[in-house]
Parts: structure tokens; C-alpha cells; sequence
């Protein structure tokens, strides 16, 4: 081979070579690219998903929210923070169409971020976020969006602060087009029912929003228009459940539990609560007159005159038919009393067509003046009321105190009815004695109880020859200063005295043989003394009306504390507290006394047989009670 063709060789080899690194380049050069490209495509991707991400967890938040049922203005509140704060709008605002009263729209502010701009501009125009109402423009971007029903953004804020806040100097808007610092704005719309609710507005600082923001920015709008229709049900449906259909004030069942909370708050605070109970006059004649409409109309107007004459703190409701009740809280009877004439004369005036006028029976009871109790209460204003029907309608009667029962009267009646019905085996002598005795207090109130004591202690005589007299005396004083001791009611006092009175009357029933044996009683002997609380309970008792309050104590006063007494074995809290002191007089007395098969214990021996048995037969703090009235107050 020639030089030259070796040389021509050569570069062509040369050539070659240089072809091929220069071909790997382009290779490489390509592939570099195609790096590039794929890790710009990555980490847009990347960027999409983290936005996903963050769509789903607002999303997410927004579906928590709606399922913590929330008040619609928190729900609202939240979501302008996530679109401020998590989404990074520079501003964000949720605002809600209204029709105003000329007929024309405007946009209240449902919610707002901050924005030191929109601040300023609610300064200048001495205006608050709350009360502020939003012109509305035709054929503005907002217009149209919500028309439409499509998401739109502009660059021009100054246009928008110009819309919102036509009222600036030219200056002043100026100025808050430079503090605003956002470049663009984009109305979402929202709608509540297939109707136009209003429209969610935020700014950005970038010129306008990407095809990911919009499309999140719509499934945001839909998540709202969720939010919002929850929250409405929500408001609905709890609202429906405290109103009255017909007057649209409170029901029943709102009153019930809200004068419990009243109570509760009266007894903390010691003040008292007023409740006015009320009845429209001759409901009955109005329907069968004009029919049962114009009975509503009645019904209507009164519920309306309530909610007028009311104070925002009342509770007005109707109770039922055409009864309804006002609860006035803090106010006593004086007040209530003004506040209650003044609701009659509103409802005498109203004039009404057809019908004409419409009047109303008034009662009022004041909590803590009247009773503490809400049962007893809202019974005594009702009886108030009932007082006003019979003394001719139209009128307000306030209620009277419970009157205390006459313990006296009561005893008296009841001795007296079971020797007129000859309830009780008693010899002529025995119901003779009994007679007089009642006789002379008829006749003279002087010493009504000693008498009362001394016929008790002639019928426990009658079965139990060994009865002291004297003892029933002993006993009601005893049982008294414990009472007393416990801070039971004069109420539950006087039923305690009763009982005392009427516990042993069963006795009478029970063959004397029994009672005076000096053997040990047999099992049938023993079962027979067992069934006197209760067949004096049922068979003398029952059906003398006015003592039925006292038998429960007479039937429960053989039961103990850890339930092994007779005759229902009721134990601890379930046995009345009457009927526990009765107990442990009874058996005071019964140990104090001789017996035919023994004698009687000192003072102190009962005491100590008593305490021995604390926690069975009796309330250990009860006998600690017990033993100090003994010691202490039975001296002096
Ligand atoms: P009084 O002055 O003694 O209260 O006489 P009254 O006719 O209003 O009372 P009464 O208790 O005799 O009759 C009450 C009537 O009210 C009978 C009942 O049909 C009617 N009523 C109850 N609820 C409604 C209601 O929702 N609408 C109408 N129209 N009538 C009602
Ligand atoms: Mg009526």
C-alpha cells in the first residue's frame, strides 16, 4: 500500500472515529435533554400532587367541619382562613346575596380575612365587616360569574375596590389599589338550591390563577355550597324541633327543659324566676262560631303579642292547645305581675277581623317567692289561672303559697271518719272515749295536740296494755326535733306527725292474746304482727282521700336499711326518710317500755343496742342524728 493511501486510510479511519464520538455526543446531548425534560415534568407533577394533596386535606377539613355541625358563620369562617392562610390568597371573602328592601340586591359579608387595605377602607367609610352591605353591579365580572355559573378572574382591583367601596374619594381609592399588593381577583360562584347563594372572592399577588387552582377552586365552591346546606338543615331541623308550628314560638318541650335550667340557675344565684300561665278566654265559641281558622287567628295573635311584649331573655311557648306560658327570668311577683296586665290589655286591643276582640285568663307564680319546686310551681300558676276563669275571665290572679296542711285538722277527720265507718274492733267504751275526745276539740281549740296524743294513747292501749301514757306525745317530739334536725320540709313535718300519729293502728286488728303473751311468739304469731303496718296502711287508711300522702310512710316504716325488713324488703334511699325515723322512734320507744317477757332497757342501753345495729337496720348518719337530738336536744 501506497503512503497516500495509507494516509487516506488513516484519516478515514480517523473519520470514522470522529464521526462516531461526534455521533455519541449528539446522543448524549439528546439524552440530557430528555433528562432535563423528564425531571422538569417530575417535579411538576410532584408539584400537582402536593397541590392534590393539599386540595383533598382541605377538602377534608371542610367534610370534618360539616360533620362536627357547626353554626353556617364558623363553618364560613374557616373556610376563608384555609383559602387565606393554607391556599395562600392574599385575601379572601364569602359573601351572600339579599334582597334589600327597595327592591333592589346587595351582598352582605358572610366572612373576611385580613387585609390591612380592606381594613383601612372599612375605617374610612366608618363601617364594620358585619353590617357592611356590598353593592350589587349589573353586568359586572361578579354578575356574570354568578349568572353564568363559571369561575372568572381579572386583573382589574382597582375596578373591584372601586365596585365595592363607591362611596371613596378618588384619592383614597388610589391608595388602597397600592396597599392591596394583589394582581388579580377571581369570583367563584355559589349556589344554595339550585339558586344563586352569593360568591366566594380572593385575591392574588400573581397576574391569574392556573387551570389546577380553578379547578380546585371549584370543588371548593361545591364543598361550600355542601357546607351551607347542611349548616341550613341543620339550623332548620333543630329549629323545628324547640318552635311551635302554628305560632313559631317555643314548644313544650323547649320550656320544659329550659325552666329546669332556670330553677337550677335561681337556686345558685337566689333569684327568683317568674312563670305566667295563660289561657285564651272561650276558645271554643270562636270555633264553633266562626270555625276552627279563626280559632288559629285567636291562638296566632295571642303568640304574637307574647313575642312582642317579651323581653329577648323571656321564653314565650305554647303549651298545648290554646294554653301558653311565659318564663321571666330574674323577675319576682311584683314584676311579673306588671308584665302579666300589660300582655292582657295588648291582647284585649288587638282588633281582629270577624271575631273581633280576644281576651285572655292570666295566672302568675314566682319561683322561690311561691314554691322552689318546678311541679309545684307551674301548678300553682295554673290554679292562679283557673282563679281568673272562674272570677269572670280577662284577668291576672297571682298565685297563692301552697297553705302548709293542718296536721290537726287532718288527725281529727281521720279518727273521726274510721269511728263514723267503724273501721277499727273497738270496744263502745273505746270509741265512746274517742268521741268525747274529739268532741272537745271541736268544741275548744285549747290543747288540740295533747288531746290528739291521748286518743292515740287510749287506742294503743286497747291491744297493748303496757302503753305509757304519755308516749305519743314523746314520740311526735322526738320524731319532730329530728326531722327538724334532717331539714325536712313543714310539709313533709306534718305528714311525719301523722304518721306518727297512725302508724300502730293496725294493732287493733290484731288478737290481744297476741300482743300480751309471755311466751315466745310462734312463726304464724310473728307473720300476723308483721302484716300490721300494712293492713293499717290499706284497710283503715285507703280510703280516708286526704291522708293518702302519709300512708306511703306508714307502709314503709318496718323496712331496713340493708333490706332486710318487711313488708316489701326495700333497702337504703328507697325507704322514705319519714318512714326511717319512724323506725328508729318506734323501736326507741318499744325498748323504753316494759314487756311482758322482759323489762325495760335504761336510755343508754338503747343507744348502744341502736348503734350495734347501724348499717343494717338503720342509716348510720341517721343514728349519729338520732343519738345527738337523744343526748342533746330531748333535755332540754
Ligand atoms: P275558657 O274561657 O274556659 O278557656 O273557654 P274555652 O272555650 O277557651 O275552653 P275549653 O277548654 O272549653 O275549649 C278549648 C277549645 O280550644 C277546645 C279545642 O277544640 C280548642 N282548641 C285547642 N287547640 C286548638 C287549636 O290549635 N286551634 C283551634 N282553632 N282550636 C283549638
Ligand atoms: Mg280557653
Amino acid at each position: 500500500m501506497s503512503l497516500f493511501s495509507s494516509f487516506k486510510n488513516l484519516v478515514g479511519q480517523i473519520n470514522k472515529i470522529d464521526n462516531s464520538i461526534y455521533l455519541k455526543g449528539k446522543d448524549f446531548a439528546d439524552i440530557y435533554a430528555r433528562n432535563i425534560a423528564l425531571e422538569e415534568e417530575i417535579a411538576a407533577r410532584t408539584k400537582e400532587l402536593e397541590q392534590a394533596n393539599q386540595t383533598i386535606l382541605t377538602l377534608n377539613s371542610v367534610w370534618d367541619m360539616m360533620n362536627s355541625s357547626q353554626p353556617l358563620s364558623n363553618m364560613l369562617d374557616k373556610i376563608v382562613s384555609i383559602l387565606f392562610k393554607d391556599m395562600g390568597y392574599n385575601f379572601a371573602s364569602i359573601l351572600k346575596l339579599e334582597d334589600c328592601e327597595d327592591n333592589t340586591l346587595s351582598f352582605e359579608i358572610k366572612s373576611a380575612s385580613n387585609n390591612p387595605a380592606i381594613t383601612k377602607a372599612f375605617s374610612l367609610i366608618n363601617e364594620s365587616f358585619e353590617t357592611y352591605k356590598l353593592p350589587f353591579i349589573e353586568k359586572s365580572l361578579i354578575e356574570k360569574s354568578i349568572k353564568e355559573k363559571q369561575i372568572y378572574s381579572s386583573t382589574d382591583i382597582a375596578g373591584l375596590i372601586k365596585m365595592s367601596f363607591p362611596s371613596l374619594a378618588e384619592n383614597e381609592t388610589k391608595d388602597l389599589i397600592n396597599m392591596v399588593q394583589s394582581k388579580s381577583f377571581t369570583v367563584v360562584p355559589l349556589y344554595y338550591s339550585n339558586k344563586p347563594f352569593g360568591c366566594v372572592i380572593v385575591t392574588s399577588d400573581r397576574p391569574g390563577l392556573t387551570d389546577t387552582e380553578n379547578n380546585f377552586l371549584s370543588l371548593f365552591a361545591n364543598q361550600i355550597e355542601l357546607a351551607i346546606t347542611v349548616a341550613d338543615l341543620f339550623e332548620k331541623v333543630k329549629k323545628q324541633a324547640v318552635t311551635d308550628p302554628l305560632t313559631n314560638i317555643y314548644n313544650r318541650r323547649y320550656f320544659e327543659e329550659n325552666i329546669i335550667k332556670e330553677a337550677e340557675r335561681s337556686l345558685r344565684l337566689k333569684q327568683p324566676f317568674s312563670l305566667i300561665s295563660m289561657d285564651l278566654d272561650y276558645l271554643k265559641k270562636i270555633n264553633d262560631t266562626y270555625g276552627h281558622q279563626y280559632g288559629d287567628i285567636a291562638i296566632k295573635t295571642i303568640a304574637n303579642v307574647l313575642k312582642k311584649e317579651a323581653r329577648s331573655i323571656d321564653i314565650p311557648a305554647r303549651i298545648g292547645g290554646e294554653e301558653f306560658n311565659l318564663l321571666l327570668p330574674g323577675i319576682d311577683s311584683k314584676g311579673a305581675c306588671i308584665a302579666a296586665e300589660r300582655i292582657r290589655k295588648a291582647i284585649e286591643n288587638q282588633a281582629l277581623d270577624t271575631i273581633g276582640g280576644i281576651t285572655a285568663s292570666i295566672g302568675v307564680a314566682t319561683f322561690l317567692e311561691h314554691s322552689d319546686r318546678i311541679d309545684e310551681l307551674t301548678e300553682l300558676a295554673d290554679q292562679a289561672m283557673y282563679k281568673a276563669k272562674l272570677n269572670g275571665r280577662n284577668q291576672v290572679q297571682l298565685a297563692s303559697k301552697p297553705s302548709e296542711i293542718n296536721w290537726q285538722k287532718v288527725a281529727v277527720d281521720t279518727f273521726a271518719e274510721i269511728l263514723a265507718k267503724k273501721r277499727i274492733p273497738a270496744s263502745k267504751e273505746i270509741t265512746n272515749s274517742i268521741s268525747k275526745k274529739l268532741q272537745e276539740i271541736q268544741e275548744s281549740n285549747n290543747n288540740t295536740n295533747d288531746v290528739l296524743y291521748s286518743i292515740v294513747d287510749t287506742i294503743s292501749q286497747t291491744y297493748n296494755q303496757m302503753y305509757k301514757t304519755g308516749t305519743t306525745k314523746s314520740k311526735v317530739i322526738l320524731a319532730v326535733m329530728l326531722a327538724k334536725r334532717l331539714d325536712l320540709s313543714a310539709d313533709e313535718i306534718n305528714k311525719l306527725r301523722l304518721a306518727i300519729l297512725l302508724y300502730d293502728i293496725g294493732n287493733i286488728m290484731i288478737p290481744e292474746e297476741i300482743f300480751n303473751k309471755k311466751e315466745p311468739l310462734t312463726k304464724e304469731e310473728v307473720n300476723l304482727i308483721k302484716t300490721h303496718p300494712v293492713i293499717a296502711a290499706r284497710e283503715i287508711l285507703k280510703p280516708i282521700s286526704y291522708i293518702q300522702d302519709v300512708i306511703p310512710i306508714i307502709e314503709n316504716h318496718h323496712e331496713n336499711w340493708d333490706g332486710k325488713g318487711y313488708p316489701s324488703n326495700k333497702s337504703g334511699i328507697e325507704i322514705p326518710i319519714t318512714s326511717q325515723i319512724v323506725l328508729l322512734v318506734d323501736s326507741f320507744y318499744a325498748m323504753a317500755q316494759d314487756r311482758p317477757y322482759r323489762q325495760a332497757y335504761t336510755v343508754d342501753e338503747i343507744l348502744d343496742i341502736i348503734k350495734s345495729e347501724a348499717g343494717q337496720r338503720w342509716n348510720e348518719k341517721l343514728v349519729d342524728d338520732f343519738i345527738y337530738v337523744v343526748k342533746n336536744e330531748s333535755q332540754r
